[in-house]
C-alpha cells in the first residue's frame, strides 16, 4: 500500500484556518508570546510552534524581543511584519475613482484620483485607472515588497460568487461587468470586490473604530444611503447579499418611488439628492447648507425634517442591529456633522432606557478615502482568513 505524498486537502484547510486564528489574534494584540497564543487559542503548544514558523517563513509575521518585569527578563513576542507586502485599493464611483497603495496597516504609501464624469463604458475607466495601478505595482516592485492583491469598492449590488457587478443604479455601462476577471487579467493580481459601503464598513473593521469592537453599523450618506453590519466581527451579507441596505427601510408611507421598487425609502428624502428633491430642485447640497444658514425658511424646514427623519432611521437601525457602535460616513456627513449631537440626544430618547448610555454614534475614521481604504481592508481580511492561498500565489517582485 502506497501513503498519498501530499497533505490531503482537509488537512490544509484545518492549517490554513489554525493560521488564520493566530493572525487575528496577533492582529488583535498588536505584539503576542505563543504562550499567549496558545492560551487564546486552544491550540496545541506544538501546533502554535509549527504554525507561526511557517508564518515566519512566509514573511508576514516576525520575532521581535521585549523585556519584561521588574528582572527584565526577555520575551518573544510575535508580530506583523507590516512592510513586507503592500495592497492596492482601488475606489471606483459614478463620478470619480480613487487608488491607493498601502502597507498591512493600510497606511497610504501612494495614491491618485481622477474625475470620471461623461464617462460610461467600464473599459475607459479601467484605461484611466491603469496606469496608476502599474506604476503601484513598479514602485512595490523595485522596493522588493509584492502587492498580495487589489481590492475593488464600487457601488452594488453585484453577484460576488460570479465576481461581476448586477445593475447598479444610476451607474450606466456597468451591468453584469465581469470586474473580477476583467481585472485580474489586466493586472495578474489577486482581485476582491465588495460595495461601497460594506468595504466602508471593512475599513472600520480592520483599521478604525472596529478593532475594538465586534459589533458595528457602517451608514454611508452621500448620493445614495447604504450600509454594512459587522457582526461579531464579521461582515454579514444575508441571503441575497442585501443585508444592511439601511437606505432602503421605509420613512415615508406611501412616499416617491425609489429605485429599489419600494416607497419612501430613507434614501428617497435622507441623501443628497433626496434632500435636494424636497428643498427645491436645481440647486447643490452647498446651496443648500447656504441656505439654511442664511435663514431661508423652507431650507430651515426641509433640514429639521431631514434630521428627524435620520433620527427615526437611526432608532429603527439601533433596534434592529444591536450594533455596538454606528458610524456615519459618506459625502453628506461634513454637513451633518453640527448637528450630531442633536440627533444622538434625539435617538436616545427613543430608545430603550437601559441601553441609553451604550449609545454610540461616531464619524467615519477616513474620511474621503473611507471606500479605497475600505477595498485594502478588503485584500486584507483574505489574507487573515486565507493566508496559503494569497500569499502562495504572491509573485516574487518583479519590474
Ligand atoms: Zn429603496
Amino acid at each position: 500500500m502506497t501513503m498519498p505524498i501530499e497533505k490531503p486537502v482537509y488537512l490544509q484547510k484545518v492549517k490554513q484556518d489554525n493560521m488564520s486564528v493566530l493572525l487575528q489574534q496577533i492582529w488583535k494584540h498588536e505584539a503576542i508570546s505563543r504562550v499567549e497564543l496558545v492560551e487564546l487559542t486552544k491550540l496545541t503548544s506544538g501546533t502554535v510552534t509549527n504554525l507561526t514558523q511557517d508564518l515566519i517563513q512566509l514573511g508576514l509575521i516576525q520575532e521581535s524581543e521585549t523585556s519584561s518585569g521588574s528582572v527584565g527578563r526577555k520575551r518573544v513576542m510575535l508580530k506583523y511584519n507590516l512592510e513586507r507586502f503592500l495592497i492596492i485599493g482601488l475606489d471606483i464611483s459614478r463620478t470619480s475613482y480613487e487608488v491607493i497603495l498601502t502597507d498591512l496597516t493600510g497606511r497610504i504609501v501612494k495614491s491618485a484620483e481622477g474625475n470620471t464624469v461623461g464617462i460610461h463604458q467600464p473599459e475607459q475607466i479601467l484605461d484611466l485607472i491603469e496606469s496608476h495601478i502599474r506604476s503601484m505595482n513598479h514602485y512595490a516592485a523595485s522596493r522588493g515588497t509584492p502587492v498580495i492583491g487589489l481590492g475593488v469598492s464600487i457601488p452594488g449590488p453585484m453577484d460576488r460568487k460570479a465576481g461581476q457587478l448586477l445593475s447598479p443604479v444610476n451607474f450606466p455601462g456597468w451591468e453584469n461587468f465581469p470586474i473580477v476577471s476583467t481585472l485580474e487579467s489586466r493586472f495578474g493580481l489577486h482581485v476582491f470586490v465588495e460595495d461601497d459601503a460594506r468595504a466602508s464598513a471593512l475599513a472600520e473593521r480592520w483599521y478604525g473604530l472596529g478593532r475594538s469592537v465586534q459589533d458595528l453599523l457602517f451608514i454611508t450618506m452621500g448620493m445614495g444611503i447604504g450600509g454594512g453590519v459587522i457582526t461579531r466581527g464579521e461582515l454579514v451579507e444575508g441571503a441575497n447579499g442585501l443585508y444592511g441596505q439601511v437606505g432602503h427601510i421605509t420613512l415615508v408611507p406611501d412616499g416617491q418611488l425609489c429605485a429599489c421598487g419600494n416607497r419612501g425609502c430613507w434614501e428617497t428624502v435622507g441623501s443628497i439628492p433626496g434632500i435636494l428633491n424636497r428643498w427645491s430642485a436645481g440647486h447643490s447640497i452647498d446651496e443648500f447648507f447656504h441656505a439654511v444658514r442664511q435663514g431661508d425658511p423652507t431650507a430651515q424646514q426641509c433640514l429639521t425634517q431631514t434630521l428627524r427623519d435620520m433620527e427615526s432611521a437611526l432608532t429603527t437601525l439601533f433596534n434592529t442591529y444591536d450594533p455596538e457602535i454606528i458610524v456615519i460616513g459618506g459625502r453628506l456627513y461634513p454637513y451633518l456633522a453640527m448637528y450630531m449631537n442633536e440627533i444622538r440626544a434625539g435617538v436616545k430618547e427613543r430608545i430603550y432606557s437601559f441601553v441609553r448610555n451604550r449609545l454610540t454614534i461616531e464619524p467615519a475614521t477616513f474620511g474621503s478615502s473611507q471606500n479605497a481604504i475600505g477595498a485594502v481592508a478588503l485584500v486584507f481580511e483574505h489574507l487573515l482568513m486565507a493566508p496559503l492561498q494569497i500569499l502562495t500565489a504572491v509573485k516574487p517582485a518583479q519590474e
